[in-house]
């Protein structure tokens, strides 16, 4: 009796992994089991050899074995003609239903763009933490406690801990980069930085920057003009005009800012470039050798040049975006008009 019951349940086990994909399968499957020759029969055969006393209960099972295994073949009929049918409904010549494609964020294929620029001239991208501490934010760029150029940018401190900011600008990946001791340095930092800003067409609580860092020895600022050139001819064209600015930045020693010639008005005057003809792009400068100290890399040794441009300015002049804050709105109908190819 228990011989049978394992039996059984050996069998029970075999059929349900049994696997029919066609018709032709299903029909093994009833011979094997439910034939005249079937295992569902020989089993029946063994009634004979159980005892009188058991042949009740062993009756019972051996109909539920029956049971189950003409229930399983009539679910596996069901299944394999459902599949024939439904092979033999569908057009196969019928389009498919294509997948909707989404398309790249504006501020992402100027990223890009202009992070494929400069990789050409040998930068590698790195990126650093949004929330950043005041040393890599701050004083590492000197700019030290109560220095009065922390005022150029309204900062957000974290509530929990007045040492933590959201960082201001990805010059403190610069620092980062600085810190790891491994030189030269030729990097790119793209990334998003906050500043507490009223939210206007023209302004924004968090915006995009890439920045450059180029250390190593000999490093000149005719080699920062240089790049920058280069730069902009790919950026914005071979005959675009650039001029440098005197500026003051408290990380870079001399500091510049660098304009262009307003791709709007072509230089004679438009709303864009305020009637100037020139439109501001970034700043830049040679490392100050205090930064170089605070990152423990010799300024006697080493120089080295940054800069920094937003990303949202040239992407609104470049797809004729008036207002900054749809950027970040998600605004469906907005983000569809860009595509990788413009
Ligand atoms: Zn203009």
């Amino acid at each position: 009796m228990e011989q049978l019951v394992s039996q059984i349940e050996g069998y029970k086990s075999e059929m349900s992994s049994f696997i029919a994909n066609d018709e032709k399968q299903v029909e093994e499957f009833r011979i094997k089991y439910l034939g005249t020759k079937g295992i569902v029969k020989a089993i029946m055969g063994e009634m004979k050899n159980v005892a009188a006393d058991q042949k009740k209960q062993a009756g019972q099972l051996l109909n539920e074995f029956r049971l189950f295994t003409e229930n399983l073949y009539e679910t596996l009929k069901q299944a394999a003609s459902g599949t024939e049918v439904a092979a033999a409904g569908t057009d196969l010549s019928l389009p498919g239903d294509p997948a909707p494609l989404g398309s790249r964020h504006p501020i992402t294929l100027m990223r890009n763009r202009i992070v494929s620029i400069f990789q050409r001239l040998g930068f590698a991208v790195a990126e650093g933490p949004e929330i950043e501490d005041d040393w890599h934010n701050f004083g590492a760029l000197n700019l030290p406690a109560h220095h009065p150029a922390r005022d150029m940018q309204d900062t957000f401190y974290i509530q929990q801990n007045p040492d933590w900011v959201l960082r201001t600008h990805t010059s403190s990946v610069q620092i980062r980069e600085m810190e790891k001791g491994k030189l030269p340095i030729r990097m790119l930092m793209p990334g998003r930085v906050y500043r507490n800003e009223t939210v206007s067409a023209r302004s924004h609580c968090f915006f995009h920057q890439v920045e450059g860092l180029y250390i190593d020895e000999n490093v000149s600022f005719a080699d920062l003009k240089q790049t920058l050139y280069f730069f902009v001819k790919e950026m914005y064209g071979k005959d675009v005009k650039v001029r440098f600015r005197p500026s003051y930045f408290p990380f870079t020693e001399p500091s510049a800012e660098m304009d262009v010639t307003c791709m709007i008005c072509g230089g004679s005057g438009c709303n864009i470039c305020k009637k100037t003809g020139w439109v501001e792009i970034l700043g830049c400068g040679m490392v100050h050798p205090n930064v170089l100290t605070n990152c423990g890399i010799d300024p006697n040794k080493y120089s080295g040049f940054a800069f920094g441009l937003g990303i949202e300015r040239p992407a609104m002049l470049k797809y004729d975006v008036n207002d900054l804050r749809l950027f970040s709105e998600n605004d469906i109908r907005f983000l569809r008009q860009f595509t990788a190819a413009t």
